[in-house]
């Protein structure tokens, strides 16, 4: 395991598209575990292979739940919209307003070789369409919101963001949705496709 050095800025190998991953070899088994230690050192939630200078379709991704290693990552839906602020460690003096989905649904494959899916809701829903994009040469700051505009758009979406955490609560008592949204984020929510199709009914 090693840190490994970052691509940033203008580098072109960030204007690339990634290749798909074809086996999984110990090469890409020590590249994933690089890529971790490289997120980490840098307090990153999220690296793509390409930020390392590696064109193949590998993201790590950690939002303080755990790490999720994706290879071959696909967007299967996506619900919503939400503005945010948005960092990158390939645009380390960079930040902005970038709009993304509320929640989204990715299919990977993990280092075992299993295809997965993993549900994401806010955080977790952004790290993977930013990460996402790295592999077709996206980058951040060409998504990046006007702060007027982004402000604006943030104030309607707070109010509805509380107008729904208001019907929650009125529907389940007292409770808030805080439960609801954990579970969602957690790596534990992964699952096997063959679990989700119904093949393997002990779940
Ligand atoms: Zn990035």
């Amino acid at each position: 395991m090693a840190i490994r050095k970052l691509r940033v800025n203008d580098d072109p190998i960030l204007r690339k598209k990634a290749r798909e991953i074809t086996e999984i070899n110990d090469r890409i088994k020590t590249l994933a575990a690089d890529m971790l230690d490289t997120m980490y050192d840098d307090e990153g939630v999220g690296l793509a292979a390409p930020q390392v200078g590696i064109l193949r379709r590998l993201v790590v991704i950690d939002v303080g739940k755990g790490p999720i290693v994706m290879i071959n990552p696909v967007i299967v839906e996506q619900k919503g919209s939400i503005v945010d602020v948005e960092g990158c460690l390939s645009f380390p003096d960079d930040a902005g307003y970038v709009e993304r989905p509320e929640y989204v649904t990715a299919q990977f494959t993990n280092l075992e070789g299993q295809r997965c899916e993993v549900k994401g809701h806010m955080l977790l829903a952004r790290a993977i369409c930013h990460e996402l994009d790295h592999l077709d040469g996206k980058v951040f700051i060409d998504k990046k919101v006007p702060t007027e505009k982004a402000e604006k758009m943030i104030e309607a979406q707070n109010k509805r963001l509380a107008k729904e955490q208001n019907k929650k609560i009125t529907a389940s008592g007292n409770q808030t949705d805080e439960m609801t949204s954990e579970a969602f984020e957690k790596p534990a929510d992964m699952q096997t496709i063959s679990a989700l199709n119904g093949e393997d009914s002990h779940e």
